[in-house]
């Protein structure tokens, strides 16, 4: 069982109704139901909490709940409270797992993590193609996928990305216009993995897509605390059996 919480700002569909047209429940919802459509088992626990609901609905007893957390975020970033911020960076650091998609590279929390700029080069075309080639193939996130992953429609994101080397490179994308992108990164952070997917600009379809719900799906299964112990830090003293 992964409990998951998917965590969206939930601002866009308010105020742009060309993003309410597309996402009528809101992002996080069609998110949600992608990961039901994946869910084979009742393997998944799905809530959703979303920026102005009370600790942007993520209290304690939700976060200290939470296997892995989706992180979707664009025009807010800067709302987010640093307190809930800290937390969240600590459960990653005590092994909750955090998938974070498209315009969340400039969240508190990737950026935290991550410890460089994050910033990127963008283009919002009217109709652009992205090509997402799998780089990893036997990887946990690609199983089940095509080598190559076609969306009609998105914003192009190139590099350079300014993000520390992936552990893993799990997808670079292609762009019609030419440009390419390092668009499924695996990261791990003390007992906590770290997933950034690249696809989801507001004004597209693309948490409908069956593949992206599927890569989505995989990255939270992936991302799902291992059963490892916390490491003890600080001093330490010799091991007993050490003297005998
Ligand atoms: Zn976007």
């Amino acid at each position: 069982m992964i409990n998951v919480t998917v965590w969206h700002e939930y601002r866009h569909e308010k105020i742009h109704k060309e993003v309410s047209d597309v996402y009528p429940q809101g992002m996080h919802s069609a998110i949600a139901e992608g990961l039901r459509a994946n869910d084979h088992g009742g393997e998944f626990t799905i809530r959703t909490a979303t920026l102005d609901e009370p600790e942007h609905g993520l209290t304690d007893e939700v976060l200290n709940s939470t296997d892995v957390l989706i992180w979707w975020g664009h025009l807010a970033h800067h709302e987010v409270s640093d307190a809930i911020v800290d937390k969240v960076v600590k459960r990653v650091w005590q092994g909750m797992g955090l998938v974070v998609l498209h315009s969340g590279h400039f969240s508190k929390p990737f950026k935290r993590l991550m410890g460089t700029g994050c910033d990127l080069k963008w283009r919002e075309s009217e109709r652009e193609i992205e090509r997402l080639w799998l780089v990893a193939p036997a990887h946990p996130i690609a199983s089940g996928l095509p080598e190559m992953i076609q969306l009609e429609r998105e914003e192009m994101y190139g590099e350079h990305f300014d993000i520390p080397a992936p552990d893993e490179l799990v997808f670079v994308s292609w762009f019609e216009g030419g440009e390419v992108f390092r668009s499924g990164c695996t990261w791990q952070r003390g007992n906590g993995r770290i997933f950034y997917f690249r696809p989801g600009h507001e004004t597209f379809p693309t948490y409908f897509n069956p593949q992206v719900r599927h890569v989505i799906s995989n990255g939270v299964r992936w991302a799902a605390p291992v059963n490892t112990p916390q490491p003890k830090r600080g001093h330490h003293p010799v091991p007993l059996q050490k003297l005998n």
